[in-house]
Order: C-alpha cells, then sequence, then structure tokens
C-alpha cells in the first residue's frame, strides 16, 4: 500500500487511523454481523453511532443545549436555498461576499427576497477580507450572512462581522473543527463534511433553537424545513448513514488529538511552515492578503502559468497531489486540512525549495 499526501480541497484527506478502523468494522461492525452500510438507519446500532457522533461534536464544540445538531444531506450548496426558506420572515438578508460560494449564496438567497451584498471583496479577486466592523446592516434584515473561510480564494475572516444584533449565518465548510468557536456568537453554522470531518454526502447544521420554526416561505418542500430533521432527530427519512457514522469516527479522533485547541496550534505550526516559505521564496508567492489568510487552504503561484503546470505535474509525481489551483483561479493551492499531517507540509516545502532550486 503506498498512500500520497493528497492536497485536495475536498473531499479531502481522512485521518488514517480511521480509515483502518472504518475497514476493520466493514464485514462486521461490532458483532452486528453486517456493515454500517446495510444496517437499517433505526437500528440500536445505528441509534448508538448517531447519538454518540453528535455528543461528541457538542463535546468538541461545546454546543450549548439550546442549539440543535442536524445531519442533512443535499451538500452545502442544498443551504443556499434552505437559509433563507426557513430564515428570511422579513424577506430581507444581508450577505458578505468574498468569494465563489458566498456569492452563490448570495445569488440564491435573491430567489427568495431582497438580498442587500453590504460588503464584497471582489474587487481584488476576493484576495482579503474586507472590513466588517461597522457595515450598513439593514434594520430589517433576517439574518446576516458569511462564508467564513474561503476554499478557492483562501481567506479566513479572523474575526467575525459586526452583526449590530441581528443573526450570523456562517458557511464553515472548510475550516470546521480546525480550530474552537464560540457557538453561541452564531443562529447556524453550517458546513459539508467532505473537507475536514468525512465524506461527501452530510452536510453538518448547527441552528440556535428559536431559528427552527413551521413559519417558512411558502411552498418551502418538507425535506427543506429545518423543523422536520429537528423534530425527527436527523431520522426523518433514511440519513446519509455511513456518511454519518464516519463523521463520529473524525470525531473521537479530534478528541484523541486534544480537541480543537490542539487542532488550531497543530494548524497554525503547518500553515506557519507553508506562509514562511512563501514568504522568503523568490520563486513562489502567495496571493492572499497576509492578515487573512487561512489555515486550511493555501494558494500560491509563481506567476507563469506553464511554471505552475510543471509544478503541479512534477509535484504528483512525488507523491504530492491535488495541488492545482480552483479551475476558476489557476495557480497553484494547498489544503492542509486536520488530517494532513506536519510531515505532509514538510514535504510539501522541501519538495518546493527543490522545485525553485531547479526552475529560478
Ligand atoms: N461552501 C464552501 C466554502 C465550499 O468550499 C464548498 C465546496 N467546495 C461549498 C460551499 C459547496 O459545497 P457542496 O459541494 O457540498 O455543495
Amino acid at each position: 500500500m503506498s498512500r500520497v499526501y493528497n492536497f485536495s480541497a475536498g473531499p479531502a484527506v481522512l485521518p488514517e487511523e480511521v480509515l483502518k478502523e472504518a475497514a476493520d468494522e466493514m464485514l462486521d461492525y461490532r458483532g452486528t454481523g453486517m456493515s454500517v452500510m446495510e444496517m437499517s438507519h433505526r437500528s440500536k446500532a445505528f441509534a448508538g453511532i448517531i447519538q454518540e457522533a453528535e455528543a461528541d461534536l457538542r463535546e468538541l464544540m461545546h454546543i450549548p443545549d439550546n442549539y440543535k445538531v442536524l445531519f442533512l444531506q443535499g451538500g452545502a450548496s442544498q443551504q443556499f436555498a434552505m437559509i433563507p426558506m426557513n430564515l428570511m420572515k422579513n424577506r430581507v438578508a444581508d450577505y458578505i461576499v468574498t468569494g465563489q460560494w458566498a456569492k452563490k449564496a448570495y445569488q440564491e438567497a435573491q430567489k427568495y427576497g431582497k438580498v442587500n451584498k453590504i460588503a464584497s471583496s471582489e474587487d481584488k479577486t476576493f484576495s482579503y477580507i474586507p472590513d466588517c466592523s461597522d457595515l450598513p446592516v439593514s434594520p430589517d434584515a433576517d439574518y446576516v450572512y458569511i462564508c467564513e473561510n474561503n476554499t478557492i480564494y483562501g481567506t479566513k475572516f479572523k474575526t467575525l462581522p459586526n452583526t449590530k444584533g441581528k443573526t450570523l449565518v456562517a458557511d464553515v465548510s472548510s475550516c470546521f473543527l480546525s480550530e474552537p468557536v464560540d457557538v453561541t456568537k452564531y443562529g447556524l453554522i453550517y458546513g459539508g463534511v467532505q473537507k475536514n470531518i468525512g465524506p461527501a454526502g452530510v452536510v453538518i447544521a448547527i441552528i440556535r433553537e428559536d431559528l427552527i420554526t413551521d413559519d417558512v416561505l411558502p411552498g418551502t418542500p418538507t425535506m427543506l424545513k429545518y423543523k422536520t430533521h429537528a423534530d425527527a432527530g436527523s431520522l426523518y427519512n433514511t440519513p446519509p448513514a455511513y456518511g454519518i457514522y464516519i463523521c463520529g469516527k473524525v470525531f473521537k479522533w479530534l478528541k484523541v488529538q486534544g480537541g480543537l485547541e490542539a487542532m488550531k496550534e497543530r494548524n497554525e505550526k503547518k500553515a506557519a511552515l507553508l506562509y514562511d516559505f512563501l514568504d522568503q521564496s523568490s520563486l513562489f508567492k502567495g496571493t492572499v492578503r497576509k492578515e487573512d489568510r487561512s489555515l486550511m487552504n493555501v494558494p500560491f503561484v509563481t506567476g507563469d502559468e506553464k511554471l505552475d503546470a510543471k509544478f503541479v505535474e512534477e509535484a504528483k509525481k512525488a507523491g504530492l497531489e491535488n495541488l492545482k489551483g480552483h479551475r476558476t483561479v489557476g495557480g497553484m493551492r494547498a489544503s492542509i486540512y486536520n488530517a494532513m499531517p506536519y510531515e505532509g507540509v514538510q514535504a510539501l516545502v522541501d519538495f518546493m525549495a527543490q522545485f525553485e532550486k531547479e526552475n529560478l
């Protein structure tokens, strides 16, 4: 067996321990005589899996009792519609547009009401996070929306926007569980798990109870009401059972690692190794304003498209995979999620130094 260092932005690297455990349990999950993929979502064994997953996530994130944890489907993209359908009581919402995913959410919300773009960093290809300390938040806004970590551009909100009392909704797909968060600052935190937590197909939404109501926009499908899933403990219909099982294993892995404080420390060390290299390199350079740099997604360029392509190709040969930047921006991007070991980033930096010597 040979595993590569996988820098994919998502689906992405998972902890090897988790994959091995899942492999060991594949044919016979703890004496049930079947795989988790084969068991009823109403079975006792699966009830244990989903309840334990929720309890561990609550512990990791210190989720207060007045928040529900929902395991949903449809990808993070489905939330772009589900959020306005459920939360837009006044049919007004404010969006901060810091990248393609925020922009998509902003565009989708326009189907449902008056949507204001109260800040944006599109003027400089989303290479920074705008100052959000005193934005023109709409007095009747139902919520203020952010994408907290911008996967494609590699920026991250280091301070949350001042929402002037309005409910904050955040897409944390690419920074989920990468560092501690104060859940009480948000009305809704959600993300697809396929970057930092598990296999594609599961979306986790952490939502304050007062936001879960029957008072949704007319025509909202049953499956797209948070209340449907909250009332049924995420078992209204067949959930993405195997994905939830793997998420649960990753939560346990995170607890063994020392929780989110320890992850933050590790992630900062990994990111610093790469950013410090970029800052002194004569060939490679980072594309993001320093103070807004993401700990998870690190984009960089050589300034020469041909050389970028050569780098990606040679890196792959050296066992460093998926370093090509997003198809809309080009260049390179190293995604260094929780499960990417320090050694992986070290191997990347060593390779970059060698490449620089040979190509400068
Ligand atoms: N939000 C962010 C921040 C993302 O990075 C992505 C996917 N890469 C999405 C939303 C869309 O996720 P999905 O493919 O699960 O719909």
